[in-house]
């Protein structure tokens, strides 16, 4: 497809995933990237090849393009699904690389025990690293239109990558600027109880990948955040201390535990249905660390009580069409559909099952 953007024409190529009434289109690229196309960017259309295949780029190819896109520096380091692009050290590239592999395949593990059919990635994942916190702020900055804030890294679904910067580089062990760290510099550095939560972040941003790649989710379909956002939080503890960066999956995250038990003097008998119906209160400033920790909750409750029900629930969404939005109450009334009607019992259950969790 040819388009017109910013005065610029380029050339797109990929699969079309949904079009819209108006002419426009959702794009797939062949890097995996996403391309929301109005009508009037559009400048030609064709269709390549004999059939509509889908034809991702090889790790090889994504390299290259990565590469070229990329300020001068950055290098590539490949794993079996990951394509990582870096202008840090390449022990810290392979560190990441390690810590993904063994989130996929925890991850994955972790569904296939529960029934819930997944696939491998169709086009290669791609992590994007900075040196330091400087380039990265610069960079997402640009990508997001406004800065990141203090967060370091993030997923974004039009590009499907998760870019951060070496959270060593923070701690300027080596003196000079430069890190040169080797695993075991890498490894103490990141089992400081300072790093955790970072660590956390970039696990977080990497299991939102993994989730929207293996078909348990789909980009730009209507997944309540609080399905999203709690998963992610269910798989973000990692452990440092076991010498391989991550190892338990869905332990208690007592970071989320604490903040949810701040949270119940002043939580109503709303909390529960206001989260189910939309997404406003994670998107609202002041409200939103609360309902991360409650997300977290209550997948705690739901992975852990009703397993089935909740894998059940799981299946419906990912069937969900993209591009199009639910309204509150079929929010609802799908989570009810599954798991009762009777919402203040479940809600009850909930909290006499989250009082007893350590
Ligand atoms: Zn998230």
């Amino acid at each position: 497809m040819l388009l017109r953007r910013d005065g610029q024409q380029r050339l797109v190529e990929g699969r079309v995933l949904v079009e819209a009434r108006d002419g426009g289109v959702l794009l797939e690229s062949r890097d995996g990237v996403y391309w929301v196309i109005p009508p009037e960017q559009m400048e030609e259309r064709k269709t390549l090849g004999v059939s509509s295949t889908f034809d991702p780029l090889s790790h090889r190819e994504l390299e290259e393009k990565l590469l070229e896109s990329l300020p001068a520096g950055f290098a590539t380091h490949t794993t079996k699904r990951y394509v990582i692009a870096y202008d840090t050290s390449r022990s810290y590239a392979i560190w990441c690389g390690s810590l993904f592999e063994r989130l996929y395949s925890a991850f994955t593990n972790y569904w296939s025990g529960r029934r819930v059919e997944l696939h491998e990635p169709e086009v290669p994942l791609v992590a994007i690293i900075f040196a330091d916190r400087r380039t990265y702020i610069r960079h997402a900055t640009e990508e997001l239109g406004s800065p990141p804030g203090n967060v370091v890294g993030y997923y974004n679904l039009l590009t499907n990558r998760v870019t951060m910067f070496d959270l060593t580089g923070a701690e300027r062990f080596s003196g000079t600027g430069r890190h040169r760290g080797n695993r075991a510099a890498i490894q103490r550095i990141l089992s400081q109880p300072g790093a955790a939560k970072n660590v956390a972040t970039i696990v977080h941003e990497a299991t939102h990948q993994v989730a929207y790649n293996c078909g348990l989710q789909t980009r730009f379909a209507d997944i309540p955040l609080w399905v999203s956002e709690g998963l992610a939080t269910y798989f973000e503890t990692p452990d440092v201390q076991s010498n391989k960066g991550w190892r338990r999956l869905g332990g208690v995250n007592q970071d989320r535990l604490r903040t949810f038990l701040q949270y119940l003097p002043q939580r109503d008998s709303d909390s529960l249905p206001s989260l189910l119906r939309n997404d406003e209160r994670f998107r609202d400033q002041r409200q939103a660390v609360d309902a991360y920790a409650e997300a977290w909750a209550l997948n705690y409750f739901l992975l852990r009580q009703k397993a089935d029900l909740y894998t059940e629930y799981l299946r419906m969404l990912k069937e969900k069409p993209q591009l199009v939005q639910d309204a509150p109450e079929t929010r609802l009334e799908e989570f009810q559909s599954v798991f009762g009607q009777d919402l203040a019992r479940l809600d009850e259950e909930f909290i006499r099952y989250l009082l007893r969790v350590r």
